[in-house]
């Protein structure tokens, strides 16, 4: 028989899959990496499970522990599905803003929810970052993760994105392209393929127009999950060669169009990370190999980037209802 001893056993080992409409104009062959096959549903559970394991062996987590951590999406839900496989307790602490389908979704996987006012300044006792930090100091046996400075972010990807990217393409790749967030998912699994290849995988950034990584000032973009307004310690600022900047316009219409086109529904970071992949692929040639990361599914997103009214608020559709990125319309 053959089956796995738990769900956390299934992280991981996510397919390639080759780009066929929407690479039909550039000439290397574009293959995504597709991470909502994950159980929790995105890349997040490759960091939640190594972060976890980490904290056990040093123990910083111990039997009976709660984990506590200021976030609202993926990585709370790669948090909760592991934390239930070992008997951990959750409690995430996340703005107001935030939907009330993505707090029911970590309610579902039996994490506790506090929600904190978004109006607040991150140094008001009621912010959720103060709130995060008051749980920690009260909870007995807490302990915080934090993505943005835990060294097992990175590693995670180095440890498993990175030699299944190497092993799925036979050390063909030639360019890996992936969105920027805490930078986990690019410093690990960039600094892992540069180093099997010798230097000669070139690694490139997909950023939102306005955020730091790509020379923004941190102003706001409405796609979720990457760029940042600060500069954390997950990211490795010595292995992208390169960070393409890309609109919200042209990341939502990419996004619909690999739905569309490529069955694949994910989300809008995976659109800009494809858009950034495809004006990549544009200077290379027939014996490049580009790998671009999906890192999680489009669900999440049905309310806005699936939806027209949504989309039409921000005059991100014309009017007979195609996607627009500037005058250009797909
Ligand atoms: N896309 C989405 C939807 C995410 O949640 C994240 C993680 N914040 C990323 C991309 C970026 O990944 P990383 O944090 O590893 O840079």
């Amino acid at each position: 028989m053959r089956y796995a001893q738990s769900v956390v056993d299934l992280i991981g080992h996510t397919p390639l899959v080759k780009l066929g409409p929407l690479a039909a104009d550039v000439a290397p062959l574009v293959l995504a990496k597709v991470e909502y096959v994950n159980p929790g549903g995105s890349v997040k559970d490759r960091i939640a499970t190594r972060m976890i394991t980490a904290a056990e062996e040093s123990g910083a987590l111990r039997p009976g522990g709660t984990i506590v951590e200021p976030t609202s999406g993926n990585t709370g839900v790669g948090l909760a599905l592991v934390a239930q496989q070992r008997g951990y307790r959750c409690v995430f602490v996340c703005p107001d803003k935030v939907s009330e389908d993505k707090r029911n979704v970590l309610r579902a996987y039996g994490a506790e929810v506090v929600v904190c006012p978004t109006a607040v300044a991150p140094e008001d006792p009621q912010s959720y970052y103060s709130v995060s930090d008051r749980l920690v100091r009260e909870i007995p046996g807490a302990w915080k993760p934090d993505q943005y400075s835990n060294p097992n972010n990175p590693r995670s990807h180095y440890e498993t994105t990175g030699p299944e990217i190497w092993a799925d393409t036979e050390g063909r790749i030639t360019h890996f392209v992936t969105g920027v967030g805490t930078g986990g998912t690019i410093s690990g699994t960039g600094r892992y393929l540069k180093e099997v290849s010798n230097g000669r995988v070139q690694v490139i950034g997909a950023d939102p127009e306005g955020s730091v990584y790509s020379g923004g000032t941190g102003r706001p973009y409405l796609v979720e999950g990457v760029g940042e307004d600060f500069w954390p310690s997950a990211y490795d600022q010595s292995v992208a060669d390169e960070i393409i900047a890309v609109s919200d316009a042209e990341s939502f219409a990419t996004t619909r169009r690999l739905a569309r086109e490529e069955g694949l529904l994910v989300g809008g970071s995976c659109g800009m990370a494809v858009a950034a992949a495809l004006q990549l692929a544009g200077r290379l040639t027939a014996d490049d190999v580009v790998v671009v990361l999906l890192p999680d599914g489009g669900r999440g997103y049905l309310s806005k980037i699936f939806s027209d009214d949504w989309m039409s608020s921000y005059g991100f559709l014309s009017s007979d209802g195609e996607a627009t990125v500037g005058d250009i319309v797909r």
